[in-house]
């Protein structure tokens, strides 16, 4: 088992194309099966913290097509699920600048579309227009967050608490700035919650690991923990030749 700890789930968005942050509806349909008959508790992204063992599930950006192929299955399961919006670029599409070759063009969820999910998704904030905060002056960056948090609270009548980093990019500075506006704040570390963690450096696992030999029902079997953490390290390794070489990677993939 995966020693009792919690999973932080990432999803992008579910469409077919392979990108690197596409999950096929089909296989989303799959793992929520898994989960619903797994018994493994199924938690707001709070209260997960507390209780070893279960998992939670995000989404970052905001993509439209979570409307048709993820809400059904999660109120169908009473799942609640965290989306991480980019408040200025709601009703667009992602097209900042910046954004990962291969990435698909596609629509995100309107205002009023936000406005009409259910009361077991919540909306937390991606920052307004989805920069790497780190490479931002301090002032640059609390403006990202909170242009984000007034604009989401004011649109959907809803208090915003949550954050995620674009790409998953923090420093101690970040996240110093992070903890002026919000409770909690997830980034994109891959391992599993551990025993002692900082509500402001949440690490999630990404489901693009889950397309080889990794699944979410190996996740919590020894072996899925123990590749889970060799690809931890390989992506630290990657990561650290990355920073030498260049920008921050994409998507924290
Ligand atoms: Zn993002």
């Amino acid at each position: 088992m995966s020693g009792g700890w919690s999973a932080i789930l990432t999803y992008h968005s579910l469409d077919d194309s392979g990108s690197v942050i596409s999950t096929p509806p089909s296989q989303f349909q799959r793992q929520m099966e898994f989960l619903a008959s797994s018994g493994i508790p199924v938690l707001p992204l709070d209260q997960a913290l507390d209780c070893p063992g279960s998992v939670a599930i995000t989404f970052d950006d905001g993509f439209r097509n979570i409307l048709d192929e993820a809400l059904p299955a999660l109120e169908r399961h009473r799942f609640p699920a965290t989306i991480f919006v980019v408040s200025g670029y709601c009703g667009r599409r992602n097209n900042w600048p910046g954004q990962g070759a291969g990435t698909p063009s596609l629509p995100w969820m309107s205002w009023p579309e936000l406005a009409g999910l259910p009361a077991l998704i919540s909306v937390g904030a991606h920052t307004a227009t989805h920069p790497n905060l780190m490479l931002l002056p301090a002032s640059e960056c609390e403006r990202e967050m909170s242009e984000c948090q007034t604009r989401i609270e004011q649109s959907l009548g809803r208090p915003v608490r949550w954050l995620a980093y674009p790409y998953g990019a923090s420093s101690p500075e970040v996240r110093s700035l992070a903890g002026q506006h919000f409770d909690l704040a997830v980034g994109t570390v891959l391992r599993f919650l551990p025993a002692q963690w900082n509500p402001l450096d949440l690490p999630r696992i990404d489901t693009y690991y889950f397309r080889g030999w990794l699944s979410l029902e190996r996740l919590f079997t020894r072996p899925g923990g123990l590749y889970l953490g060799a690809r931890r390290l390989l992506r630290e390794a990657r990561s650290s030749v990355r920073r030498w070489r260049g920008p921050a990677p994409e998507y924290g993939v």
